[in-house]
């Protein structure tokens, strides 16, 4: 847990078991603020890494700046993934005003190069917190800086409702890890927003900000297309990058999807069976305790919020526990030893429904309920929890290897999900290609490694006509590698 080495401001809070310290560097004599470097976590409210922070700077009389800086170069920028995070970036900075914190936003750019901006940040901090985050950009950068920087570096959670660190470390099993989490987690519901003691930091910078606060839509839209990342996918009007929409998703879980969440979840053909919320807690825009919150708080049984926190809190909390114990969560490694050996018994097996990555991405396969669930990737960045079971399975046999098969479902959420890069996407897909009990039979192809078929979705009364309208809606079209990239987190070190 590590809170013994924690400063006093860190080790006393009720959340210290969210925090700990990435190097063992002395704070200096003197400062202008604490740093408070969000990457992921972007929001103001119910935030455990600006809460870190601002103790910290209380304790030190020293105020918070909060930063949080966008590059151009980060894998599968696009207009779709840019566009999305600078929405949640510009309410976070209204957010931290509000509370009276100084936000600071950095867009990186060809005419704006701020080369090291991070470093020249934190060398004029106390302190530098930053989000303990176990996968993709985030896991790399934080490493880096916290070796790097002369600065003491802490790491808090701002992911989960219970912290990874303070349940028991040697879970191995999602229903070892439903109970223990079960039975701690009404402590961690409840939070409080701590109070800056200082005035907002009015003091010098390194560089210029970016004042998003000032920027509409259509200047937010404009700056995204003078950057140099991909323009082929757009953004999704579906989820807006606000929180005004998180706090209308909130309220329709509440009224209308947790009443009949328990029937609707398993038909995708259905509105209201999901929350639509993952792109959101990818982006840190609403924390699970505020989830959490609004769930207790709608008139419904306990029955039936049950069966949501069980996905909210089992099933995603077990996905960041179980990234936070390997190096490398997108990595086909994680894959226990005997589904890997199966998959590679049958690696030779003839492949009939094989396709091109180009109709893959597209929807455009000879398969219409599989073309249904990647429109909906392709079009709308998300995709129903029932039909991702599906679509993840099925890709095995649609790709040339295993390996290829899992580098293909990793690219396809990553590049075009809101919520992909995310430790629920690669724990998702490890269970799709058998991180999950064993099938009854052996299959071609896929060995003993469950299979799965569109059943599911097939079967409901409107499911039939969902997919072949899911399917039929027109592609956008999106340049295309010959193969997926190769993740570049896999060599261990960060390429940005
Ligand atoms: C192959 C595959 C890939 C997936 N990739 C991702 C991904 O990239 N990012 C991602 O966030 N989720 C992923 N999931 C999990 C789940 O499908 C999505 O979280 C869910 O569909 C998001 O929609 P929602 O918010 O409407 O979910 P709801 O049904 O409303 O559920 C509420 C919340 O519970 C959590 N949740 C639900 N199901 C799961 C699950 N199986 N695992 C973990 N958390 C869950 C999510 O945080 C979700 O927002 C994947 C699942 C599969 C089978």
């Amino acid at each position: 847990m590590m809170t013994d080495t924690l400063p006093k401001a860190l080790a006393d809070w009720r959340e210290a078991p969210r925090v700990r310290a990435m190097n063992d560097r002395e704070a200096p004599a003197k400062a202008d603020y604490v740093l408070c470097w969000l990457q992921q976590a972007l929001r103001a409210h119910d935030n455990p890494v600006i809460d870190a922070a601002v103790r910290l700077g209380n304790a030190m009389g020293l105020p918070v700046l909060v930063y949080h800086g966008l590059r151009e170069d980060y894998p599968y920028a696009s207009d779709r993934l840019h566009r999305f995070i600078l929405g949640a970036s510009r309410d976070l900075g209204k957010g931290c005003r509000q509370r009276g914190l100084a936000c600071v936003h950095y867009v990186d750019r060809s005419e704006k190069r701020e080369k090291g901006l991070v470093y020249r940040l934190a060398a004029r901090a106390a302190a530098v917190v930053l989000e303990d985050q176990p996968a993709f950009v985030a896991q790399w950068q934080a490493e880096r800086v916290a070796d790097k920087v002369d600065r003491p570096v802490y790491a808090v959670n701002a992911a989960c409702t219970v912290p990874p660190a303070a349940l028991a470390q040697d879970i191995r099993a999602t229903s070892a890890f439903r109970r223990r989490h079960e039975a701690v987690r009404e402590d961690w519901y409840d939070w409080h927003d701590e109070e800056p003691e200082r005035p907002p930091y009015d003091g010098a910078l390194p560089y210029t900000p970016d004042d998003l606060a000032t920027m509409d839509d259509a200047a937010l839209d404009a700056l995204v297309a003078s950057l140099a990342i991909d323009h082929d996918l757009p953004p999704v009007a579906r989820f807006p990058a606000t929180r005004a929409a998180v706090t209308e998703r909130l309220q329709r879980l509440a009224e209308v999807v947790l009443p009949r969440y328990a029937d609707a979840r398993g038909d995708a053909s259905r509105a209201d069976g999901a929350s639509e919320l993952s792109p959101y807690l990818h982006f840190g825009m609403v924390g699970p305790r505020e989830i959490v919150a609004a769930v207790r708080g709608a008139d419904v049984s306990a029955e039936k919020r049950g069966k949501y926190l069980d996905e909210l809190l089992t099933w995603r909390e077990w996905f960041h526990y179980k990234a936070r114990r390997m190096r490398v969560p997108e990595s086909y490694a994680r894959l226990p030893d005997w589904a890997r050996r199966e998959l590679a018994e049958h690696a030779q097996d003839e492949r009939p429904n094989r396709e091109t990555l180009h109709a893959l991405v597209h929807g455009e396969t000879d398969n219409e309920s599989w073309n249904a669930c990647q429109k909906q990737f392709l079009l709308d960045g998300w995709m129903h929890n029932n039909v991702r079971m599906f679509w993840a399975k099925w890709l095995i046999q649609m790709t040339p290897s295993p390996e290829e098969g899992w580098a293909t479902a990793c690219y396809l959420n990553d590049r075009f999900s809101l919520d992909g890069r995310d430790p629920s996407t690669y724990g998702n897909i490890a269970w799709a290609f058998g991180d999950s009990a064993p099938g009854y039979g052996r299959r071609p192809i896929y060995g003993l490694v469950a299979y799965r078929t569109d059943a599911s979705i097939r079967k409901q009364k409107g499911g039939p006509a969902w997919l072949a309208e899911q399917a039929a809606r027109p592609a956008i079209k999106v340049h295309v590698p010959r193969t997926p990239p190769k993740d570049p987190y896999l060599s261990e070190k960060v390429p940005i």
